[in-house]
């Protein structure tokens, strides 16, 4: 089987198109959450994620647009997202927000947003917290979002090592347990903005990170026509 793993989208639709359109043809698509929040389309991401079956699980700013969680918890632009979020999208999309599970178990893999222990709220984004984090779950390796990093953390037999993958990288599953994140599609934090996407080859067990430029003026525009924070919509351009 061939899975694009995705996380992040944060109603950044232009991103999510250009990445589907370059990853190519996959068996499964996997979302590891904040499929909302920050962007200008949250109601066209969900209808794109419905029309080709995604499997999902549930982020803090998927949380936030449906009012599971209190938005006082959030900074002060990304509560101004959250509650713009809340106020725009449909009954459709609140639906199908409310009924994401926080986990999800896909064969040897665990899917969570934050961290197999918080799915919520805790950031995988050291190695002290990835050891601890092994504890949390039963399969050989977890996937995750919350950090908009690419990023693996492999436990070794002496201690956790830290990897991460660039443009164009593979890593071959082993024995060894992981915590992986595919970086984020619609607000990428690691200094590149390119939208980030991840395939998993389950038949040669390697996973393969990929950059891929989509229109970001275009995804900006929206959000400045939305009265969306400036932060936000400068922070696209610097992968921040
Ligand atoms: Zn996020």
């Amino acid at each position: 089987m061939r899975i694009t793993c995705l996380t992040d989208i944060h109603a950044n639709l232009p991103a999510l198109d250009a990445v589907l359109a370059a990853v190519g043809t996959a068996d499964a698509v996997w979302v590891l959450g904040d499929v909302v929040g920050y962007g200008p389309d949250p109601d066209a991401v969900v209808e794109r994620l419905r029309e080709i079956g995604a499997v999902v699980v549930r982020g803090n700013h998927d949380a936030a647009a449906i009012g599971a969680i209190p938005v006082t918890d959030f900074n002060a632009d990304a509560r101004a997202a959250a509650e713009w979020t809340a106020r725009t999208i449909g009954a459709e999309t609140r639906a199908w927000l409310a009924a994401l599970p926080e986990t999800r178990v896909e064969g040897d893999f665990t899917l969570a947003h934050g961290s197999p222990r918080d799915p919520t709220w805790e950031y995988v984004h050291g190695r002290w917290v990835a050891e601890e984090n092994l504890a949390h779950f039963s399969t050989p390796y977890a996937i995750v979002g919350h950090t908009h990093v690419p990023c693996v953390f492999r436990r070794d037999s002496a201690e956790m090592v830290e990897i991460l993958p660039g443009d164009g990288a593979r890593l071959t599953l082993d024995a060894r347990r992981c915590i992986i994140n595919p970086g984020g599609v619609g607000q990428p934090r690691d200094g590149d903005p390119r939208a980030c996407a991840m395939t998993l080859e389950t038949e040669t067990r390697t996973l393969t990170w990929q950059r891929i430029a989509y229109p970001i003026a275009e995804t900006q525009e929206r959000m400045r026509a939305a009265g969306l924070p400036s932060r936000l919509v400068a922070r696209l351009a610097y992968g921040q």
